[in-house]
């Protein structure tokens, strides 16, 4: 440990940092590859809409200026769309702000953060930070086991994060079955769900039946946190706009950490004038479906199995030496994300792109497998 190591925190000295998907600009550096295709971060291939590029455009003149800290707008718009008051929602610098407030609000060193086996990265790394104690509960069939989470639940357990569905296995929890895990969590427990790929996931066309809408819930469990974020399929990864629904009392409390200008002017823009083209993210949708169900078929005919995904990501078995197949992927100018830090080192997850990225993913995958 190097002296400076030494003055962080223990939390900070056990701490890994988060593992990105590799940027296109790296691979052209480091392999001298052209032409190179992204599959690893689960972005939405279709970009912005006119819509949303006009406002942005428009909001440019006005980026001297600090944005409004407290985001009426955009709080207004996501106050109507999901039927809360405004005081429920804390902005974040993407979704990932509002999953580290919650840790940094109710979690002290040596309390305990519950989440499941091959559960999304930044979950860990909060917990970590806050020198806290995670506490992995193996999964059952690739997703969540209720039963065994709520087995888990102690008098140190301040925190637990289901995410549905679950990145990167695209696993997914029905209404009935979340809902009654909810139920049995003591109030004095913070439960969040994590719903980044709400949008692909309540498609009938992906066949998630009785997938839920958690925030539907927050008048009747007040400990309940849900998460969103327009990262996915509202195609704003680069801006970093997400947020959490809550209760008002919950809210106020992640508000008094949220650093007051988190979501700048360009994302707030970005994020109204997206709510206001839904037709957008509908048609990103409509496409997932259809290339899931390609990609999925594809893979099978090399004779893949793969974990069946209500995401826009599906996480493929590629054998014993994926590590071997990323790379040589990775030749083939082909960007997938290995998986093995998430405890899966046969898989390889591969976000759905347009319907040519997708097929040269597919012909890159049988040369290299031949
Ligand atoms: C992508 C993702 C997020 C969202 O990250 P942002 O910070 O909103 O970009 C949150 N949770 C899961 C499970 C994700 O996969």
């Amino acid at each position: 440990m190097n002296p400076f190591e030494k003055r962080a925190t223990c939390g900070v000295q056990g701490l890994r940092p988060y593992q990105p998907g590799k940027p296109i600009e790296e691979l052209q550096r480091e392999y001298g590859v052209a032409d190179i295709i992204k599959l690893a971060s689960n972005e939405n291939p279709l970009g912005i809409s006119a819509h949303v590029k006009a406002a942005m455009q428009r909001e440019l003149a006005g980026v001297a200026r600090y944005p409004d800290g407290n985001g009426f707008a955009l709080k207004q718009a996501l106050a109507a769309k999901h039927g809360v008051d405004m005081r429920q929602i804390t902005l974040g610098n993407g979704s990932s702000d509002p999953l580290e407030f919650v840790v940094r609000v109710f979690v002290s060193p040596g309390d305990e953060v519950l989440f499941s086996e091959h559960a999304f990265a930044m979950y860990p790394i909060v917990t970590q930070a806050a020198s806290a104690r995670a506490v992995v509960i193996p999964a059952k069939d690739w997703g969540h086991d209720l039963d065994a989470m709520r087995a888990a639940i102690t008098d140190r357990t301040r925190v637990i994060f289901i995410a549905n569905p679950n990145n990167p296995t695209g696993t997914w929890l029905r209404d009935d079955e979340l809902q009654a895990f909810v139920a049995d969590v003591p109030e004095r427990v913070t439960v969040v769900v994590d719903e980044a790929y709400f949008e692909y996931a309540s498609d009938p066309a992906l066949g998630a039946d009785g997938y839920p809408d958690a925030s539907r819930w927050l008048d009747r469990f007040p400990n309940l946190v849900v998460t969103r974020t327009f990262s996915k399929a509202y195609g704003l990864a680069g801006l970093r706009v997400g947020y959490s629904l809550s209760h008002p009392d919950v809210a106020n409390l992640l508000n008094r950490i949220r650093p007051p200008f988190n979501v700048n002017s360009l994302a707030l823009a970005a994020a109204c004038a997206g709510l206001e083209d839904e037709d957008h993210v509908r048609r990103g949708v409509a496409m997932n479906a259809g290339q899931m169900a390609r990609v999925t078929a594809a893979a099978g005919e090399m004779g893949l199995s793969h974990i069946p995904s209500v995401g826009n990501f599906v996480c493929i078995d590629v054998g014993e030496d994926a590590a071997a197949v990323y790379d040589a992927l990775l030749h083939e100018g082909v960007i997938v994300r290995p998986v093995a830090n998430y405890g899966m080192p046969r898989h390889l997850r591969v976000t759905l792109g347009l319907p040519e990225e997708n097929a040269r993913f597919l012909a890159a995958l049988r040369k290299v497998l031949a």
